[in-house]
Order: C-alpha cells, then sequence, then structure tokens
C-alpha cells in the first residue's frame, strides 16, 4: 500500500527564523507545501534573492513547493515617533492627517498616513490601533484632525497598524506598492498572489487584469479581513481563484464572536463550489515562544481540518518563532489524525451541477468502493484534479500528473492533491502507462492496488471524459 497523503496543506510565511537555505530546505521536507512571503515587511532585493532561494531549497530537499506573494493592500498606520505614547484611560488623543499642519499644545497626537480617513470615519467610530491593543472612541474631527477619547489605553510606538471596524475606507485595494511588488514576484515566477483586505469582487477582478496585462498565470488568492469582505463573500468567493480567512485582521474588525462564525460560513460557501480556502493566522500561536502548542489551538488546527479547509497557514510562528520546525511537525500530526477520523465518517459532499462534475462525482463514488484505492487523474491546467478534489474524496488520495511545472505549483494548495510531473502528454493510452510506470518507480502505488483513472480518451475525432478502474500490475 502506498505511503499516506496528508490532505490538508501547510503554508508557512518565511522570516527571520526560517529564511536560510539550510531552514528552507528543513522546512519543506518537514512538508510545508506553499511557502508565503509578506510584502508587508519585505524589500524588493530580499524578495528576488529569497524566491530564487526557495526554488533551489526545493530542489535540494527534492520537493517542489509553490510561492505565494502576500501584498499588503490599503493599509492605515500610524506615522513616526521618537519615543513611544503611553495613553492612559480616558486621555483626549488626536490623529493627525495633515502631516506638520497645526497642533493642540495641550493634546497629544500622532500622524496618519491617510488624509481622506477625515472623510470616511464619523463621530462614534471605533479605532483600534496595535492589532487592537489600543482602543479609541471618536469625539470630533476636522479637515486635519480626529480628536477621541481612549478606551483602553496602552503604549502607542512608531508606524502601528489602524484598524475601523465598520467604517467603509476609500482607499484603492490594489496600491502603487502593492503593483510594484507584484511585478517583481511576476518576473521571479510566482504561483499566488494574496491580495489583502478585499472588499468586493471587483478588488480581484483589477488584480486579475493586472496579472494577465502583464503575462502572469499567477493564481489569485482573496483575503477577507473585514465587514465589507463579509457583505461581499458570495461574490468574492466566485471571483477569486482561492480564499483567506485572514483571522488576524478580521477578529479585529468584526466582533469576536463572529469570527468562528464566518469561518464556517467561509468554509462551506467556498466548498460548495469548489474554490480552496485557508484557515489563516494564530493557529499556534504560543508556539512562537514555546515548544508545544494550547490545548485551545490544537483544537482550532483541529477544527479547521474537520471544516475540510484546504490550508492552515503559519505567519509568526515562522516568521520569528523558535520552533518552526516543531510547528509544522504538529499541524502535520493533527492534520492526519483528523483526516484518518474523517475517511471512517464521511459526509456527503457537494453537489454540483456541471456535467463535467458529475463525472467526476462519479469517479469519488466508485473510489469509496475500494479501501485501497487511489484517483490517478490527468491534468493539464489543474481543472480535472481540482475538480475532482471539490467533491472531497474520504478515503483516496487525487494522484495528479501534469505536464506542466506551473500546474504542479497551483496544486500543492489543494487539499488532497498530491501532484507529479509527466512531460510530454502524448496518446491517452500510453500516457496512462508512463504515469503508472512512474508512480510505481516511485513506490506511490504498488502492485494489487486498485487505480479510478480519470483522463481523456480518444472518441473518433474528439476527446471525452473517461472513468477506468484499474488494478496495478
Ligand atoms: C491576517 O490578518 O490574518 C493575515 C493573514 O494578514 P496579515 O498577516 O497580512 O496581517
Amino acid at each position: 500500500m502506498a505511503a499516506k497523503l496528508r490532505r490538508t496543506k501547510i503554508i508557512a510565511t518565511l522570516g527571520p527564523a526560517t529564511e536560510s537555505e539550510e531552514m528552507l530546505v528543513k522546512l519543506i521536507t518537514a512538508g510545508v507545501d506553499v511557502v508565503r512571503l509578506n510584502m508587508a515587511h519585505a524589500k524588493h532585493d530580499w524578495t528576488r534573492l529569497i524566491i530564487r532561494r526557495i526554488r533551489a531549497a526545493s530542489k535540494t530537499a527534492g520537493r517542489e513547493v509553490a510561492i505565494m506573494m502576500d501584498i499588503k493592500g490599503p493599509e492605515i498606520r500610524t506615522g513616526d515617533l521618537e519615543v513611544p505614547i503611553e495613553l492612559k484611560p480616558g486621555e483626549i488623543f488626536d490623529f493627525t492627517v495633515k502631516p506638520g499642519g497645526e497642533r493642540d499644545a495641550e493634546i497629544r497626537s500622532v500622524d496618519v498616513n491617510y488624509r481622506d480617513l477625515v472623510n470616511d470615519i464619523k463621530v462614534g467610530d471605533t479605532v483600534l490601533v496595535d492589532s487592537g491593543l489600543i482602543r479609541l472612541e471618536v469625539l470630533s474631527k476636522d479637515d486635519a484632525h480626529i480628536r477621541c477619547r481612549v478606551l483602553t489605553p496602552g503604549s502607542l510606538t512608531s508606524r502601528r497598524h489602524i484598524n475601523l471596524p465598520g467604517v467603509k475606507v476609500n482607499l484603492p485595494s490594489f496600491t502603487l506598492k502593492d503593483r510594484g511588488d507584484t511585478l517583481v514576484g511576476i518576473e521571479e515566477g510566482i504561483d499566488f498572489v494574496a491580495l489583502s483586505f478585499v472588499r468586493e469582487a471587483t478588488d480581484v477582478e483589477l488584480l486579475r487584469l493586472f496579472l494577465k496585462e502583464n503575462n502572469s498565470r499567477a493564481r489569485i488568492i482573496a483575503k477577507i479581513e473585514d465587514q465589507s469582505a463579509i457583505d461581499n463573500l458570495d461574490d468574492i468567493i466566485r471571483a477569486t481563484d482561492v480564499l483567506m480567512v485572514a483571522r488576524g485582521d478580521l477578529g479585529i474588525e468584526v466582533p469576536l464572536q463572529e469570527l468562528p462564525v464566518i469561518q464556517r460560513r467561509a468554509v462551506r460557501l467556498c466548498l460548495s463550489i469548489g474554490r480552496p480556502v485557508i484557515i489563516a493566522t494564530h493557529m499556534l500561536e504560543s508556539m512562537i515562544g514555546q515548544p508545544m502548542p494550547s490545548r485551545a489551538e490544537i483544537t482550532d488546527v483541529a477544527n479547521a481540518v474537520y471544516e475540510q479547509a484546504d490550508c492552515v497557514m503559519l505567519s509568526g510562528e515562522t516568521t520569528i518563532g523558535k520552533y518552526p520546525l516543531e510547528c509544522v511537525s504538529i499541524l502535520d500530526t493533527i492534520a492526519r489524525r483528523v483526516e484518518e477520523e474523517q475517511a471512517a465518517d464521511f459526509p456527503e459532499p457537494a453537489v454540483f451541477i456541471q456535467e463535467r462534475m458529475k463525472v467526476f462525482r462519479a469517479a469519488v463514488v466508485l473510489a469509496n468502493e475500494f479501501p485501497r484505492s487511489l484517483m490517478l487523474v490527468f491534468t493539464r491546467h489543474g481543472t480535472n484534479a481540482a475538480g475532482i478534489a471539490a467533491h472531497r474524496p474520504p478515503r483516496a488520495p487525487i494522484l495528479a500528473v501534469t505536464d506542466s511545472p506551473e500546474t504542479l505549483r497551483h496544486l500543492k494548495i489543494v487539499r488532497s492533491v498530491e501532484p507529479f510531473l509527466l512531460t510530454p502528454f502524448g496518446d491517452p493510452e500510453a500516457t496512462i502507462e508512463r504515469a503508472t510506470a512512474a508512480l510505481l518507480k516511485l513506490g506511490r502505488i504498488t502492485p494489487g492496488d486498485k487505480l479510478v483513472i480519470v483522463s481523456d480518451v480518444q472518441a473518433k475525432d474528439r476527446r471525452i471524459d473517461s472513468i477506468q478502474l484499474r488494478t496495478v500490475e
């Protein structure tokens, strides 16, 4: 029987703790499927260097990984401060939108990098600073200042991120910095672009146009991080290639009790149309400093796997954490255990209306009849493999054979899919024979295994989808 596939994919964000070639090889060997670059903290020289290093490390490790460039999107930050300001409860405090403008000598203040904030915000709104650690309420505003009262005090340092729950911010979704970053990514051949603070489907469409204009086949990941995204969730899921539930910002922007409800809804909506979905942030947060996760984190990871998300993602755990490899191994262990449980008791998959999806469903039903079966799918653009994965086969892994290295990496994000490269594709029967020989050689299939094969067959002048059941000889 072939080696066991972990269905849930692991994404790790790179940072000082993991950017050396040695650590990259270890991360990839430990089972990371997608490496994420957070452009909020990245310079272009570093980005180019690191993308080449990831490709080299992946060669050394003998495992292909996909690269995700996570662009910052519209972001509001406080300005520089020479010394931190210790904000006191009840203190009156100003945010100034005209740098160098007039200040009230009696009232402490900080600059904000977004001039139109005065137009977007209303009296009574809440301003959250530094991941929600500091909370203020807007008391009044003029064209240069937003005057607030401190509700939750804290130490304000330079360039802190500002969240504005419920406020519709009119910043462009794809900023100048994002364009520059994405161009570098395209030149270096990234596989995914993650767009931060997507508020509506047109944000995704703009990025798609930009990628097309620049001849990139990178796939789009829409990050949902605020209430506007939730209001337009259905349309965003339809417009994007992949969805990310970016719980870091989302958990600040919406009432906290809404977060698990939104996560479940987003995963279900994605599953219902076969869109890959990533659960991100704070999965093993306590492991930034300690070698074991909290019991709540173990259950949070397990929950994402039970929900049948495609990927779980690490951020601080692998950028600055002391135990990045342990984090990957813990995600791997929890995911495998829950997947084993799911294989024994599987729910009905989503029902899709397209004819081709019905063929894939039939293939999954067939695979379910044989406990030792594997699905073997031939896929040029990844559509067939992702279409089968959308049916969430509970037992059989999906061995996806493609003739495109790019497709292979795109499939790294899709649950249950184990992609392999075989070039070139030719006559369907000969291609099946070459693929089975290669998989036998790799030890991925063994004699006696049942293969449910989804491929084209030549029928006179056209190719049609076929399902075959074969026993490996
Ligand atoms: C998040 O907010 O959860 C997230 C993934 O985005 P970022 O790390 O860019 O803040």
